[in-house]
């Protein structure tokens, strides 16, 4: 027998990744945030202790049940204190509400309808992640261009991508608190947070 930890060019059998320790505390026994405003708070209370604790980027998102504001699952950015550059905030909310649920497709017929409530706007890779999940709604803090203020950049993301959601049945809502919002980008910039971004034209 080999040892399998000599055959460093065999990829990994399975992934996973692990949430800052300071998550679940902050969930503490929430179970449904009714208002609007109050989810989106919650979700930015997020951001900013992931921009506190150094866990990653100044980004949260969470998955809610779009009509009683049950709470689902909680994501924040991960990307690079996990090492994976799919772990923005939205692609963490999304993939722990699925294994949570145990579907693939949170808008089935089974399942009330699920509402995706992000810090910032999504970027490309986020915005094309949407459709997939089966998330109706989804409910955005920050502006794209308030990333970009700070340095970090969206992708190659559809000029008109509010409206091509709305076409797959999606209902967008911005500007939810965006001065809130905004502050946790200046909060992280303010801090000399990490900025990385994706592949440009060099
Ligand atoms: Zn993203």
């Amino acid at each position: 027998m080999t040892n399998p930890a000599n055959h460093k060019h065999r990829q990994p059998t399975e992934i996973h990744f692990t949430l800052p320790d300071w998550l679940p505390s902050y969930i503490g026994d929430i179970d449904a945030i009714p208002g609007m405003d109050e989810r989106m708070a919650f979700v930015l209370g997020a951001a900013r202790l992931n921009t506190r604790y150094k866990t990653g980027g100044p980004f949260a998102a969470a998955v809610f049940e779009s009509r009683s504001g049950r709470l689902v699952s909680l994501g924040v950015n991960l990307v690079t204190t996990q090492g994976l550059s799919i772990l923005h905030a939205e692609m963490v909310a999304i993939t722990l509400a699925q294994r949570k649920l145990g579907v693939y497709d949170l808008g089935n017929a089974d399942q009330p309808q699920h509402q995706l409530v992000t810090s910032t706007e999504p970027c490309a890779m986020c915005f094309g992640a949407i459709p997939w999940s089966g998330i109706r709604e989804l409910v955005a803090g920050a502006r794209d261009e308030d990333a970009r203020a700070i340095g970090f950049d969206e992708g190659p993301k559809l000029t008109e991508w509010q409206s091509a959601l709305a076409g797959r049945g999606i209902k967008v809502v911005t500007d939810l608190k965006r001065t809130d919002a905004i502050a946790v980008l200046e909060d992280y910039r303010a801090r000399d947070g990490h900025i990385y971004n994706s592949r440009e034209g060099d």
